[in-house]
Formats: C-alpha cells, structure tokens, sequence
C-alpha cells in the first residue's frame, strides 16, 4: 500500500531517504510555519505571544497531539528538553517510587545515553543502585523481586529487535517493579498502546519518525493515576502549580505540566506542530503494514544481489521495528559510497549498515531502487576509493 503524503515534505531531487528513523526529513509546511513564528509572533508581537500567540500552552498541546500517536489519553505527555533529560526524569521517579529496591534493569542493546543517564543518575543519589544489562533476549528472565525499575527502549536501535512490551511490562509488574519504556524508534514508526500496556512512564524524541527536525523536543509520558505522586527531579519553575507566582518553595503542578523543566523552545515546537500536521488522519495500523511491506521487500532485493551483507535484524516482521540493518566488515566505507550515490542510511558502530522506512514519503518503488544502487556500490567494491574511508563526526 502506498500512503498519499510524499508531496507533504520536502525531499531532495535524487535522494532515497531511508534515514528517517534518525533525522525525519523536512515537512513542507515547516519553513512557512517557523517564519509566521519568528517573524509575525516573536517580531510583531514580543513578549505579549507568550499570551496571544498561545505559546505557553503550545508545550501541552503538542503533547496531547503526541498522545495520539502512542496511545496516551490528552493531558498525560509533557514535550520539552532532550530525551537524555526525560530518561533522567522518569528513572529518578521511578525509583522513588520503590525505596527499598536497589536495581535497574536494561540492555546491553539500549542506547548509550539512556545507559549513561542511569549511571549518572546512580552516582548522583549516593552509589547505592546498580545498573544491569543482560541481553535483550534475557530481559525478561532478569526481573527479579529486587528490581525497582526496568528501563528498556522497544526498539533496539542497531538491529530494530522489537520488545514484547505488553510481555515485559506485565512481567515487571509481577515482581513489583516501575515500567519504563523508551520510544524513540517507535513513535510514529508502529502501533503503540501505551495506556494498555500499564506502563507506568514513556519517553520518547520527536526528530526520528516524527519528523520534528534537529533537536525537536522530546516527550514524557506518566500514567495517570501515580503523576501526582511523582517528586520531580528537576524541579523546574515550568512545572511549578503556578509559575508566576513566584514563591520561593516548590509547589509541583497536579498534572503531568509537573514534568516541565524551564522555558519551552518555541521555535522547534512550531516546526514539531507542522511535523504532526502530515500525521492528522494517519492510522498507524496501516503505517504498519506499509513499513513491514517495504522493509521486507528490501529484504528479499538486497539478499538476492549482495551477498557481501548478513542480515541483522529479525528476519519476522513481527520482531523488529521499522528498520532493517545489515553487518558488513566495511560497512562505514559501504555507507558514505551509499549516500554518494543517492541512498542514504547511516552507520552504527563496529559494522551496521542501518535503513529506516518510513511509508509517509518512501514506496515500493524507491525500495527496489535503492536495491539496485546498494548492488552497483557493493557488487562494484565503489566503497574502496580512498575518500569513503575519512571518517566524520556523526556516523
Ligand atoms: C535517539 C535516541 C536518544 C537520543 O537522546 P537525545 O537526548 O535526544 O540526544 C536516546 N535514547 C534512544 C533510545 C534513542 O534512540
């Protein structure tokens, strides 16, 4: 199936973008969006836009757009900050909540930051917790009774292995432990129910499938029914019970607002709001079936012209988000040979070769091309010239 929003961004001529799972490309409306906000709000109306250009609720009501996405009820996700800083904030909660439990329970296919941040987390109240991260696989039989809070990322973003996250988190519950889930490779990549789930927090950035551009916001999700029990970490004025009240004591919001830190970018909202525009109307059901389409075409293209690749992903759609990554011993090299060539992935240390589909702009027919081009640079051994070897900052 081919879903009709290709024309609702703006794609370079000659380029098959199968990294949206990291940077989402531009939306088309987001540049006219960003100049009424800079121009007309900031430049017309200073600081009275706080007011009338509505840009203090434009934080919750971003949220609440989010909300649909995954599965939250509105009034239940706060956006603001980095991701890094939402992981923080919903671990320090967590843990909170189970005093007498000592551990917390990960990957070792989680993303770094998430990882530091428990670190830096554990080092900050006093050294006394430990950080475990057996493989994804053995997850589920490391929950024991002494685990405060399991903090996994559904998607493992090297191989795109898929959590069972009904599974886990039911399994968490069992031993009495906090669910946290990370969504930055599944919002807006795969169906998400995150209130079924009865996890208690979920966090999430918006610059991947979501399309928010660099630096987007990130979002948290907290279950209703424990957010007035939650002690903020960092305690913020924003997500103070009344801001401009000014008192000196910390009183948190009742709601989820409870999770704001400091003053909302305005700006990359704007542009986050017209990345959600393309979403009104999309089933993420049929997202779904479009994404498993096109990444088990690309599947079948590459395996039959580039033997030079293994796969690393789950082979069953079932398992894996919606990306399909490769090992290849040159693989970095392979990679910049690749976007030279009008496809673009990305590397991920020691040896991935990763490619995200994202059926909002991508059909069958750039699959099948991209295909063709992966063979001609790797059937070719293109990725030998020398200037595919430099390596540059971000892989
Ligand atoms: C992309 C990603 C991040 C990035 O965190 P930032 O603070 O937004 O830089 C964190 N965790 C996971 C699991 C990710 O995939």
């Amino acid at each position: 199936m081919t879903l009709p929003k290709k024309h609702l961004f703006e794609l370079p001529q000659g380029v098959i973008y199968l990294d949206g799972n990291s940077l989402g490309p531009l939306p088309a409306q987001a540049a006219n969006r960003v100049r009424d906000v800079v121009t007309r709000q900031w430049g017309g109306e200073l600081i009275r836009a706080w007011n009338t250009a509505g840009w203090m609720a434009l934080p919750q009501k971003v949220g609440d757009r989010l909300g649909r996405l995954i599965g939250a009820p509105a009034g239940s996700v706060a956006t603001g900050d980095t991701l890094s800083i939402k992981v923080y904030q919903a671990l320090d909660a967590a843990l909170k909540m189970r005093p007498g439990r000592r551990v917390i329970l990960s990957d070792n296919g989680n993303f770094p930051t998430d990882l530091y941040m428990a670190g830096g987390l554990i080092r900050t109240i006093g050294g006394e917790h430990e950080l475990r991260t057996p493989a994804p696989e053995d997850v589920e039989a490391a929950i024991g009774e002494d685990v405060a809070v399991v903090m996994l990322t559904q998607v493992d973003y090297r191989t795109g292995r898929l959590h069972d996250m009904a599974a886990i988190t039911e399994a968490a519950h069992k031993a009495g432990a906090v669910m946290i889930w990370d969504l930055a490779h599944s919002a807006g990549a795969l169906p998400i129910d995150i209130a079924a789930s009865n996890a208690e927090f979920a966090v999430g950035c918006t610059y991947k499938y979501l399309n928010g551009g660099p630096g987007a916001p990130a979002f948290i999700y907290a279950r209703p029914d424990i957010v007035q029990s939650i002690e903020p970490a960092l305690a913020g004025w924003l997500g103070h019970d009344n801001p401009f009240a000014m008192e000196l004591a910390y009183r948190p919001a009742m709601s989820t607002e409870r999770l704001r830190v400091g003053t909302p970018p305005i700006v990359q909202l704007a542009l986050l709001e017209a990345a959600l525009d393309v979403w009104e109307g999309v089933d993420m059901a049929d997202i779904r079936t479009a994404s498993l389409e096109l990444s088990n075409l690309f599947i079948a293209e590459v395996e039959a012209r580039c033997p030079q690749l293994t796969l690393a992903s789950p082979r069953d759609g079932s398992r894996r988000g919606s990306q399909v990554s490769f090992r290849f011993e040159h693989g970095y090299a392979a990679m910049q040979a690749l976007i030279d060539h009008g496809v673009i992935g990305d590397f991920r240390a020691p040896d991935i070769m990763r490619f995200g589909f994202t059926p909002l702009y991508l059909d069958r027919e750039d699959i099948v091309k991209a295909a063709g081009i992966i063979e001609e640079v790797l059937g070719g051994e293109l990725w030998r010239d020398p200037k595919y070897q430099v390596k540059s900052r971000v892989t």
